[in-house]
């Protein structure tokens, strides 16, 4: 523990104790990865509390995750020692909705706002879309929405979108864009773009509120620079307007959210937009092997657009990054899981939670997941099906939001008939009706059921009913803390009684999630010191991918390249390096899209601290089909005098429950050496080998397009006789 400041720079090195002790006017660090800039933040904030006396809440610190700040709040915590931190630690989004909860009255909303996630965001474009008629089947919702945010996140409002609007497709969706407004609206909702445009609306147009964050914040820290899209840039400008107390970290070699409207341009306007600045460089790496480094900043080097850096290191030089090139994903994952269990025979201290495997696409790990189970490892995958996304937990967060929040219809919606009440389809579609007639919220046409026309007798009294109870928690929700709601709602809403009567195994699996839900009401409760239904729906909201990895737990970690970034690990596997899937086939239309993969397989080496092991598959299954792949142009990009090239094609490793699950039935019956065969993904081929029988028949064939011999199981991928 440190109590005195000099034992804390003594942990720095030159240039990162200049960018610490440099607190007063702006400060940029730009530098390669593992060169502790993440370090110059939170060692910033613990001298800035600790030598200069600035007290913690002046102290706004930007972290890219709420876990990357939960860190750092600990780290800090240890550097001082004793001081208690009530700093505003945490992402853009969780600084907005904090001042937003105070100021958002100003704007027109209520102050119980909800937050709207990516699914709700969703369901509310599909719901527009219907209102005109726009069928889901033309028109990709997802794609509309995320047109919607890129224009969020430039300012756009629906009005100037719709004029500057010249394609079909820009003219639907700014159609649905001016409806999903007034939607958010209506529901007193915000979704994530608006937590930041709301609060810039703030900060820019009502001085009068904004005064005091201003004076509030006067030191301004920002992580991951290079990942700000327009509106936080402008956030930050604003707040650090009159005393340019603004340090902000990146490295432009990392950028990878430029498809969620991150602009690279922010770290490299930066020195123009504050010209005093102190430009700090780190070129030390403390993270990496020599030869780790190298093979990263080689691949790296084939990026135009980028300022050169020099990152070196004074670790070991490190073993050969090993290319593993599977005979397909089966062997790929067995391969990873043999490799794994070896380095840990080999290095007694390494643990599972040390080792990494890396995707470029989610759909990747089911047989990597597969091939764990079956190999009994524990593993955990980060940002797959979460806690918060079951449906159970998300039934009973609808309850909550509604009770929070009356006006949220779209919360009201999923959950006015869950459980069933008798309320169908249509009763819903005359209770919208009346609300947008009447122009009042959902929740008041239920309440005012007996005036809706031409409703059953039976509807009318199931609206009248769930809106009584719905207001009876409503009332509730001052007196009780929110553990005590969540418990109210699953033991009086009928939803437990629904789960209980369901004798399956799934119903149970349900049911313990609640029970989970209110520990982790209670938990929230206890770490925050605030039991209130905004706070813990706040928190709730929030949460992303990463947040509920617990790191603690000896598993080995999944997760895809994007949310790798800002972390460290022994050993990493980068699996699935083949062309269209890594770079991926989407982002090759540009030169920009190629530049950003190269920079997500930049930051996937550089998160190693000892071993890098690349995989690729010779075939793949993607959408039920079995391709052939070709190995990614990033490992060309590798010196190969840093590769250790493994070649598993040949597919000795196949055994004989290979594609169990995949493989439509085989009919056909002998084949012999010395056929010529004619393999959907390879073409022709003669028959060298011919191994096992009837569904595990194997034969290993040399095709003629490329002369490599692989074995195939022929109850597989239609191989025919010729
Ligand atoms: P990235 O670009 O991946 O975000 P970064 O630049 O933020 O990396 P850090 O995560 O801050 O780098 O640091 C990388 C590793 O190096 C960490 O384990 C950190 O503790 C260590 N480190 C950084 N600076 C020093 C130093 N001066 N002395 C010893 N270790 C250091
Ligand atoms: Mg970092």
């Amino acid at each position: 523990m440190h109590h005195h400041m000099d034992e804390l720079l003594k942990d720095l090195n030159e240039p990162q104790r200049l960018a610490v002790t440099t607190t007063e006017g702006p400060v940029v660090v730009i530098a390669g990865a593992g060169s502790g800039k993440t370090r110059v933040i939170t060692y910033r904030v613990a001298y800035l509390v600790g030598a200069r006396r600035v007290a913690p809440h002046n102290i706004l610190a930007v972290t890219f995750t709420n876990k990357a700040a939960e860190e750092m709040r600990g780290r800090i915590y240890k550097l001082l020692g004793t001081v208690k931190l009530e700093s505003w630690i945490g992402t853009f989004h969780a600084a907005c909705a904090r001042i937003l909860r105070r100021e958002a009255d100003c704007l027109g909303y209520n102050r119980a706002f909800s937050i709207y996630d990516e699914s709700h965001q969703l369901s509310l474009v599909k719901h527009c879309m219907k209102h005109i008629s726009l069928s889901e089947r033309d028109h990709n919702p997802n794609a509309i929405l995320s047109r919607i945010s890129l224009a969020k996140n430039e300012m756009i409002t629906p009005e100037a979108f719709a004029c500057s609007a010249s394609d079909y497709f820009d003219q639907q969706v700014a159609r649905v864009y001016t409806l999903y407004q007034k939607g958010l609206r209506e529901n007193n909702a915000m979704d994530f773009d608006d937590l930041l445009d709301n609060a810039l609306l703030i900060l820019k147009e009502h001085p009068e509120r904004s005064e005091k964050y201003r004076e509030l914040f006067k030191y301004i820290l920002v992580d991951e620079f290079q990942d700000t899209n327009h509106v936080q840039y402008e956030l930050v400008r604003e707040l650090a307007k009159e005393h340019h107390n603004l340090c902000v970290v990146g490295d432009d070699d990392q950028s990878i959210y430029s498809w969620r409207g991150a602009n690279i341009e922010n770290l490299f306007n930066f020195e123009k937009d504050f010209p005093e600045a102190t430009a700090v460089f780190l070129e030390e790496n403390y993270r990496s092997t020599q030869l780790i480094l190298d093979a990263a900043n080689a691949v790296i080097e084939n990026n135009e657009r980028r300022k050169p850096k020099k990152l070196w290191t004074s670790n070991k030089h490190g073993e050969k990054i090993v290319w593993y090139g599977a005979f397909n994903e089966h062997d790929e994952a067995r391969y990873i899981i043999q490799e794994i269990g070896r380095l840990k025979e080999l290095h007694r201290e390494l643990r599972n939670s040390d080792c990494a495997i890396f995707y470029r696409t989610n759909a990747q790990s089911r047989v990597i997941e597969d091939e764990l189970r079956r190999a009994n490892v524990p593993y955990t995958v980060v940002g797959s099906v979460q806690f918060y996304d079951r449906r159970e937990i998300k039934d009973v967060i609808a309850y909550l939001r509604v009770i929070a929040n009356p006006k949220d219809s779209v919360s009201l919606r999923r959950i006015i008939n869950t459980p069933p009440r008798g309320i169908g389809k249509t009763t819903l579609e005359r209770a919208d009706e009346f609300a947008s007639t009447m122009n009042v919220s959902l929740f008041e046409a239920v309440g005012r059921a007996s005036e809706i026309p031409s409703l059953r007798a039976d509807a009318r009294q199931s609206l009248l009913t769930v809106h009584a109870y719905l207001s009876h928690l409503v009332e509730k929700k001052q007196e009780v803390p929110a553990t005590e709601l969540v418990r109210e709602i699953v033991e009086t809403s009928g939803y437990a009684q629904m789960l209980e009567q369901d004798p399956t195994f799934e119903a149970r699996a349900r049911l313990e999630n609640l029970d989970e839900l209110l520990s982790a009401a209670a938990e929230f409760e206890e770490a925050a010191g605030d039991s209130s239904l905004d706070a813990f729906l706040e928190n709730v909201s929030l949460k992303t991918d990463i947040d509920e990895w617990d790191e603690t737990r000896d598993l080995i970690t999944l997760m895809t390249l994007h949310t790798a970034k800002g972390l460290e690990f022994s050993a990493v596997f980068i699996a699935g390096m083949e062309e269209d899937l890594f770079p991926h086939a989407n982002a090759l239309a540009s030169e920009k899209g190629l530049e950003e993969e190269r920079r997500l397989c930049y930051v996937g080496i550089t998160r190693a601290k000892k071993r890098v092991i690349l995989t690729s598959a010779d075939t793949r299954m993607t959408r039920g089909m079995r391709n052939a792949q070709q190995p990614s142009r990033f490992l060309d990009e590798i010196p190969g005098e840093l590769l250790q090239c493994i070649d598993g094609t040949h597919g000795e490793r196949v055994t004989d429950d290979d594609y169990s699950q995949e493989m439509p039935a085989y009919e056909g019956s002998a084949f012999h050496i010395g056929d010529i065969v004619e393999h959907s993904a390879f073409g022709l081929g003669r028959i060298g080998a011919v191994v096992g029988s009837g569904e595990k028949l194997k034969v290993a064939v040399r095709f003629f397009r490329d002369n490599k011999q692989r074995d195939i199981i022929v109850k597989f991928a239609g191989l025919r006789k010729r």
